[in-house]
């Protein structure tokens, strides 16, 4: 979701003097024995589609065949996460949506519900989300998507802000956690958003922060801290311990893995997704690639790809899609290969992080299977 987009490109120059680099390499040396198990090791950047892989986070509407597809093409399974999200469509009808596309597409789609927090003031508000949870539930939700309305916008009947440990979400969250739905948990912005232009890191946050001064929570010092939504959270996973929880895009704490690998080590049951936060990463990159390897290497059992796309409703976009294709391909670049590599959201270059097969198939695919178990069936 919006503010955070990630938008970069891959330095043509570079891609091809590493693909030169390559065939020099094999072409200049003493005849092998087959293929060296170094390379064995490795997936390649044209081994993309061929690889089968999960994008945890997507918001898709409306029919979407475009979309997926591309998706099929790409060798994605996906997760469809529906929001309270007044610009996305009501959420009866993302509900909707999300079960048709699950129906059209059968084994490649698994879907999020969510609740609606309208009317969190009367008293019996607490009933209606769990009715609304159960119901999803009951139509085959793997999780329960709670965004960053709660901390940054709702507020109770006195005025003040709602924050995630709030104890009208209290029953709310006992019921996820006894059936089983993961939390899938988005609370905060980028740390960017409270931080003076001069100091944000990446583009896109201080043109979007720009064009918004309304959720640009620097100028608001009234609202809560960047610090404070987030401690209310933590108070909600400590007080859940047996709550699973994907909390979203690295957990808000994108601008240090050091931060999230703190976070996790806090939270063992705790998941984080790198949805529209890979840029991040990138730009910790240009100055530090060994730290962000180590993290992804060291926490490979508890980091989901995730995009953050959005498609639709409308379903004849072709530049959107071919958008999704070139983002998803980027993607995969940076976590599979060690390629010269620049973003458009900040100067200094940086290079892929070549993650070892296993790592990348953990990532792509086999932490979201463990984390939402059969919900593409
Ligand atoms: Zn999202």
């Amino acid at each position: 979701m919006k503010p955070a987009m990630r938008r970069r490109g891959v330095a043509p120059a570079a891609m091809i003097l590493a693909a030169c680099g390559l065939a020099i390499g094999s072409a200049g040396a003493a005849p092998q024995a087959a293929p060296p198990a170094a390379a064995a090791q490795y997936y390649r950047a044209d081994d993309f589609a061929r690889v089968s892989k999960i994008d945890a986070h997507v918001h898709i509407h409306g029919r979407a065949d475009q979309f997926m597809k591309q998706a099929l093409a790409d060798n994605f399974r996906i997760v469809e996460i529906n929001v309270d999200y007044p610009d996305f469509p009501p959420l009866s009808q993302q509900q909707q949506d999300a079960l048709s596309l699950k129906a059209r597409y059968p084994g490649r789609v698994a879907w999020v519900g969510s609740f609606l927090v309208r009317g969190f003031q009367s008293p019996d508000w607490s009933a209606q989300a769990i009715r609304q949870i159960a119901q999803a539930d009951a139509a085959g939700a793997v999780g329960i998507k709670v965004w960053k309305n709660i901390g940054m916008a709702l507020r109770d009947a006195a005025g003040h802000y709602v924050m995630l440990d709030n104890p009208r979400l209290s029953p709310v969250m006992d019921y996820i956690a006894q059936h089983y739905l993961v939390l899938v948990a988005h609370q905060a912005e980028p740390l960017n958003c409270w931080l003076p232009m001069s100091r944000m890191t990446v583009r896109s946050d201080r043109e979007y922060f720009s064009e918004h001064p309304q959720y640009y929570m620097y100028r608001h010092p009234q609202m809560p801290s960047h610090a404070a939504i987030l401690a209310a959270r933590d108070r909600v996973l400590a007080a859940h311990p047996d709550l699973r929880v994907d909390a979203v895009h690295l957990a808000s704490l994108e601008w240090d893995v050091d931060r999230v690998a703190q976070f996790l080590e806090r939270f063992p049951t705790a998941r984080v997704d790198l949805a529209a936060r890979l840029v991040h990463l990138e730009y910790q990159a240009t100055r530090d690639r060994a730290r962000v390897r180590r993290f992804l290497m060291r926490y490979r059992d508890r980091v989901l790809y995730g995009s953050d796309e959005a498609y639709g409703p409308q379903d004849d976009n072709p530049g959107a899609v071919a958008d999704i294709h070139r983002h998803w391909v980027e993607d995969w670049r940076f976590l599979v290969t060690d390629d010269a590599m620049h973003s458009a959201d900040f100067t200094g270059g940086f290079r892929g992080l070549r993650l070892p097969r296993d790592v990348v198939e953990q990532i792509y695919r086999r932490n979201a299977e463990a984390l939402f178990g059969d919900g593409w069936h």
